[in-house]
C-alpha cells in the first residue's frame, strides 16, 4: 500500500519503530473512511485480537499526532476522533444520536469562492477552514 511509503519515512525521521500498535493504529485508521474515537478503535483492535489498554493507544495515537500521521478532529463537545492526518482535505458528516461520522467531500471552488468573499470583505487572511454538519444519520432517522 502506497500509504506506508509517507508514513516510515515519518517515523524514521523521529527516530520511531514501525510497532505493533502502531501499525494497527494506521491500518485501523486507513480502512476506515471516517474519523473513529478512541472507544471505536479498541474495539477494532480487539476485533484484529489485538489487546491493548487504552493507555498505550492513547500514548501511541499521541506519538502519531506528534509526528505528524495522526489528525484529532475535534467534533463540538468534548468528544476526540482520530483520522490520518494527510488525508486529503475534506469535511465531516455527524450524527448527534449515534455520534457516528462520515466522511464528505464538498465542491471546494465554491467554498474557496466564499472564503475569498470574506477574506475581502473582512480583510482576514485566511489559511484554512473546517466544516462540519451535524444531524442524524440515515440509521438514526428510521427508529
Ligand atoms: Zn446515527
Ligand atoms: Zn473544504
Amino acid at each position: 500500500m502506497e500509504y506506508r511509503e509517507e508514513i516510515l519515512t515519518l517515523l524514521k525521521a523521529h527516530h520511531l519503530r514501525l510497532t505493533k500498535i502502531r501499525r494497527s493504529l494506521v491500518d485501523v485508521l486507513f480502512q476506515n473512511e471516517a474519523p473513529l474515537s478512541v472507544q471505536d478503535i479498541l474495539c477494532k483492535l480487539r476485533k484484529i485480537q489485538l489487546t491493548v489498554n487504552k493507555t498505550t493507544v492513547y500514548r501511541a495515537l499521541e506519538q502519531l499526532q506528534n509526528i505528524g500521521i495522526i489528525g484529532v478532529v475535534r467534533l463540538g463537545d468534548r468528544k476526540q476522533y482520530y483520522e490520518l492526518a494527510f488525508r486529503e482535505h475534506h469535511h465531516h458528516l455527524i450524527c448527534l444520536q449515534c455520534e457516528r461520522v462520515e466522511d464528505v467531500d464538498m465542491n471546494e471552488d465554491r467554498l474557496f469562492a466564499e472564503e475569498k468573499k470574506v477574506s475581502d470583505e473582512r480583510g482576514f487572511t485566511i489559511l484554512r477552514h473546517s466544516l462540519e454538519f451535524f444531524g442524524l444519520c440515515r440509521r438514526c432517522q428510521s427508529i
